[in-house]
């Protein structure tokens, strides 16, 4: 459970302040879940520029290093942005510090948010507090880590093919990817603008729906922004695609999956077979419009307006040597296959193609919602995986996406929250219709409530 009472005392007392931070340093050190801590982080709410009234008053929170805050680094993990500092803040975090939330820092991710275990970093890798020598998952594995680690009760993260709630999953905490639209995008530095939203991660499915309630809503600086509200108010059936169920092949996933299953049916909701036959092109479709979105969003890093500019003769050549130096691998991937995609013959066959897919998965999942109110499916194929050599490779992560590219495509909400597990956490999801975040959330608390997620060796419930 969220004790909001117990991060207000902490940051209104300058003692227990200190042993926070010093907390949150330690923990640090070994996970590597922040890569700066903000001035705000020492100076408290005394010192810090916050509401002290708010609904989240003197509550920490920690932002993923995507995400602009005023003053503070702005590096999406990549060597291209270099020491380069945010001139403003996002929507969703003016909000939060209207609130009276504190932002004690930004957090660990993949190179612009691209990957799935938070180790193709600048700041180096990010270690699952679990473990350490598992990865956390990722993009947002810094977030996910951070708040396992108990050194804040939530965090910012983003999704755009299951950041958000690939790393919860890893880590044993909540994550909450809101309806495509439902909070601003400003502020965020766009990898796949059509597939991205920004979403929480937190300890409880509470203090989720908190922070939900603070950041969503229109913004004039975001056209993409909606207000909705659910078709339906309450959650009686849960559907399982068939196919999660026959294909899974790791032993501890295939149990967690049937356990959830039990576990929910086990509260009263009815747990009803379906098909979902666009879920086998979900990853190929993610990674067809991701990469042509990547290539043209990633076009405005040039050396030239932000971060580190490489010396050279001309202009162009200026350009193409920052480029070279400044992105990492990964990108560099993405950014080609987004060409190659959208080149002309090629447009029709790979780019066409996966938008009709993405059109022929939302209308599937929307056929679906008329017969269930929500659905339950895995995160992710495999549990915590191996830092190192032995990951994952990068063609195995990005198949492993097909589950949470479902909700990315289809703009629907989906949650990642924690099952009972003996060792390492793995964690489920929740996906519902547009704008079913409190749906999807009240099913969660229940569970919860019923089967209390466990946290990692070394978090401190009272380290005072
Ligand atoms: N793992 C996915 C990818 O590598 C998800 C990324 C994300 O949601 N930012 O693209």
């Amino acid at each position: 459970m969220y004790r909001e009472a117990r991060w207000r005392a902490v940051f209104a007392d300058e003692g227990l302040r200190g042993r926070w931070l010093a907390y949150a340093r330690a923990w640090n050190e070994r996970i590597n879940a922040l890569v700066s801590f903000s001035d705000a982080a020492g100076a408290g709410v005394a010192g810090a520029d916050v509401a002290p009234a708010g609904p989240l008053a003197g509550v920490p929170c920690a932002v993923k290093d995507n995400i602009a805050v005023a003053g503070q680094p702005l590096s999406c993990g990549s060597a291209l942005l270099g020491a380069h500092v945010a001139p403003f803040s996002a929507t969703c975090v003016r909000r939060l510090q209207d609130a009276g939330a504190i932002v004690a820092g930004k957090t660990n991710l993949d190179e612009f948010g691209m990957g799935s275990d938070t180790q193709a970093s600048v700041h180096g890798g990010c270690a699952n507090p679990w473990d350490l020598e598992l990865v956390p998952g990722g993009s947002s594995g810094g977030s996910a880590a951070a708040v396992a680690a108990g050194i804040v009760p939530f965090a910012l993260g983003s999704d755009t093919g299951g950041s958000v709630r690939q790393p919860a999953s890893f880590c044993g905490v909540f994550g909450l990817k809101p309806t495509y639209g439902a909070v601003s995008r400003f502020g965020l530095v766009s990898y796949a603008s059509s597939l991205e939203v920004i979403g929480i991660i937190a300890e409880s499915p509470e203090l989720c729906g908190q922070v939900l309630g603070v950041i969503a809503g229109l913004d004039e600086r975001d056209q993409s922004t909606v207000a909705g509200s659910p078709d339906r108010d309450a959650v009686q059936t849960i559907g399982v695609p068939r196919a999660c169920r026959r294909e899974l092949r790791d032993p501890q996933v295939r149990a967690a999956l049937d356990a959830a299953v039990g576990q929910l049916a086990g509260l009263g909701y009815r747990m009803v077979d379906v098909d979902l036959t666009t879920l086998r092109y979900a990853a190929a479709a993610y990674y067809v419009i991701s990469c042509a979105e990547a290539s043209a969003n990633l076009a405005r890093f040039d050396g030239v307006r932000y971060g580190v500019r490489a010396a050279a003769e001309s202009a162009d050549e200026a350009i193409i040597a920052s480029r070279s130096a400044g992105f990492g691998e990964e990108v560099k991937l993405r950014v080609l296959a987004g060409t190659y995609v959208l080149r002309s013959g090629f447009h029709d066959r790979y780019y066409l193609r996966a938008q009709r897919v993405r059109t022929a998965l939302r209308d599937e999942l929307a056929a679906l919602f008329d017969r269930v109110d929500l659905l339950l499916m895995p995160v992710y194929p495999v549990p915590p995986f191996a830092r190192g050599s032995a990951r994952l490779d990068p063609f195995e992560q990005k198949v492993a996406d097909r589950y949470t590219t479902v909700a990315n495509l289809a703009g629907a909400p989906a949650l990642s929250f924690p099952t009972p597990q003996p060792r390492v956490p793995i964690g489920m999801q929740l996906i519902g219709p547009n704008f079913g975040e409190r749906l999807i959330l009240d099913v969660a608390a229940r569970y919860a409530a019923e089967h209390p997620p466990a946290r990692p060796p070394g978090y401190a419930e009272d380290w005072r």
